[in-house]
């Protein structure tokens, strides 16, 4: 008989808690830039998709082209956005922390005029669901933007404008010297081309009836924008020689200028003022713009003043204007001025301006433009509820009942507002036209600030910047556009500058680190998505996410 064996045994072990197990987790957080820009677009994604061209297989043009097409997928005007946009997404781009942020809006426009030199045509959504009769009201970036989101989905759509071309107040505010029109025809065309009936000439609340125009359509939206300048009433101020901003620059955008004189005042401190000064230097006038504080509280682009000032225009802060006295022909001759001085702040968050007693003085003038500011012309809309000037609406812009409204109708603001705004209310229709279909299920992600990236894998370098017309030759230019498109050795410079924030771009650092083969390549990568994870041999080290240098791999708990 065999005798049992004996199962050696050690000491019994001392019981200790289990230590937490910590492995990577691949996250996609939200860049800055895309929550600068209002339009939300996916920034880092089309600037990826140049960046990362070589390692996703694809020709220079094929990802100029794919990357065009995730921009218009929420902004059919790249050309014109990448020229007239203040790009808040730059602002806000964590690259600001290293040295200077990406030049994000003129590579915008780099792509959008690749797009219009390659004819590239706007395209449809696979699941176009569509098949409703919807009618927009402006044909300004609000309501084009509504259009054009609309018809992608199948639905058929006529857009009604009151002048005889489309585009608002990109076509008969914004210069030429900064968006020549036919940059903006063909962005416009393309909508046009997807099926969009365009209505020119007819002003709804006069020609039709807004109840005609709900009894006709599935829905409705009114993108009809802040069209009436509003004027000062001061003495002397009705009659020949004084004009409004916005009547001033509609007339000089149709080649149909008025004769000025050689002394122009303008007042106001937005961008329809420097707009109008500087399309009046480019008449040949002196021009100063009179505003009632300081250069720090005027609304404009500081780089649009800074552009004005280079070209000769003068202003005069601290001052408002009392009365405009005529001369015997009933032609304005001059202006009676007022010193002001900064006083506490008013509802506006800026210091109010508080006159200066017997501080009265004169300047020559011989034409002024009143830039102050505008409001929607309501004539035959008034049954809208508005609350005093500014039409009423929800978040997505919902009106009343398959009614809508966005863009400068619900208040000033610029293009990429307006256009986001045609946006979602669009987005908001088609969901509750097409039974069941919700455009906008993703859950917002974690956003990513520049103390996840690591500024130190990459060298420091100066931001590429549009060349520029020297301000001394622009003004003699009559209104030949001033800034013009980078090189594209500059483009491609410029999207490697771009760190990805938050979004994996195959730099291979974790694969190289990871001893235990965890990182797997995908066969098709694409931005974001290089590597899946195999954790099995994981030892936790968490190495991968200590090189990872846009903080896509986070070290997680389980
Ligand atoms: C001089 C100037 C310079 C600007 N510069 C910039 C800039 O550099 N960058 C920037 O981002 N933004 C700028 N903006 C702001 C920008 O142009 C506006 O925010 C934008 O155009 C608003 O778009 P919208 O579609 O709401 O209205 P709009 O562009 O005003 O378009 C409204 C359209 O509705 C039509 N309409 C109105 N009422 C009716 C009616 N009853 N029936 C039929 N049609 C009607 C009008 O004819 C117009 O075509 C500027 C604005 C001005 C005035
Ligand atoms: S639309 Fe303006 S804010 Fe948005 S990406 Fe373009 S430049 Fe930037
Ligand atoms: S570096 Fe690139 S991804 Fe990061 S914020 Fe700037 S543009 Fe966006
Ligand atoms: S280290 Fe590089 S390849 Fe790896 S997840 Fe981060 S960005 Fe992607």
């Amino acid at each position: 008989m065999t005798p049992a064996r004996k199962t050696p045994r050690g000491p019994a072990p001392t019981l200790r808690p289990i230590a937490p197990s910590y492995h990577p987790r691949q996250t996609e957080k939200t860049p800055p830039c895309q929550t600068g820009c209002p339009n939300c677009g996916d920034i880092r994604g089309w600037i990826g998709t140049v960046a990362q061209r070589a390692k996703l297989g694809l020709s220079r043009e094929d990802a100029y082209e794919r990357a065009w097409r995730i921009i218009t997928d929420v902004n059919p005007f790249p050309s014109t956005l990448g020229r007239i946009c203040p790009h808040p997404c730059e602002t806000h781009c964590n690259r600001n922390q290293k040295d200077e942020p990406l030049a994000i809006n003129a590579l915008e426009r780099f792509l959008g005029d690749f797009a219009i030199d390659q004819q590239l045509q706007l395209s449809r959504k696979r699941s176009a669901t569509g098949g409703a009769c919807v009618g927009v009201i402006g044909a300004g970036p609000s309501g084009l933007s509504f259009a054009y989101q609309l018809a992608r989905r199948g639905h058929r759509v006529t857009v009604y404008d009151a002048r005889d071309q489309a585009g608002g107040m990109l076509r008969y505010g914004v210069p030429d010297y900064r968006l020549p029109q036919d940059v903006l025809d063909a962005e416009i065309a393309r909508i046009v081309n997807l099926g969009v009936e365009l209505r020119l000439g007819v002003r709804v609340g006069r020609d039709v009836s807004l109840q005609d125009l709900r009894a006709r359509y599935d829905g409705i939206y009114l993108g009809i924008g802040a069209q009436e300048g509003r004027a000062l009433r001061i003495r002397g101020a009705e009659g020949k020689g004084v004009m409004i901003g916005t009547d001033y620059l509609a007339a000089v955008n149709q080649a149909n200028a008025p004769e000025l004189g050689e002394h122009v005042l303008v007042i106001g401190g937005g961008n329809s003022a420097i707009d109008a000064a500087r399309s009046a230097r480019r008449q040949g006038a002196s021009v100063t713009i009179v505003y009632r504080r300081t250069r720090k509280e005027m609304p404009a682009s500081q780089h649009e003043v800074d552009d004005a000032l280079a070209e000769g225009v003068q202003l005069l802060e601290l001052s408002a204007p009392l009365e405009i006295r005529r001369d015997s022909e009933s032609r304005p001759r001059e202006m009676l001025l007022q010193r002001m001085q900064l006083g506490a702040t008013d509802a506006s968050g800026r210091r109010g301006p508080v006159p200066v007693a017997g501080s009265e003085f004169t300047l020559p003038a011989r034409t002024v433009v009143m830039a102050i500011s505008q409001r929607p012309l309501l004539n035959g809309l008034s049954e809208l509820d508005h609350s005093g000037d500014w039409l009423i609406a929800d978040a997505r812009g919902t009106v009343s009942e398959n009614v809508y409204a966005g863009g400068d109708v619900l208040g000033l603001g610029i293009a990429g507002n307006a256009i986001v705004q045609g946006r979602r209310a669009a987005e908001s229709l088609h969901a509750r036209l097409v039974e069941g279909v919700q455009d906008d299920p993703s859950l917002p992600r974690p956003g990513i600030g520049p103390e996840s990236i690591k500024f130190e894998s990459r060298e420091a370098s100066a931001a590429t910047r549009k060349p520029e017309l020297p301000p001394r030759e622009r003004v003699g230019m009559n209104m030949a556009e001033v800034s013009g498109n980078i090189s594209e050795q500059a483009f491609l410079a410029e999207t490697q500058r771009c760190f990805s924030c938050g979004s994996c771009f195959g730099c291979e650092q974790c694969q190289m680190y990871c001893t235990k083969g965890c990182f797997i390549r995908v066969e098709e990568p694409e931005p974001g998505m290089y590597f899946t994870l195999n954790l099995d041999q994981c030892q936790a080290c968490g190495k991968c996410v200590e090189v990872c240098p846009c903080g896509f791999l986070d070290l997680t708990q389980s």
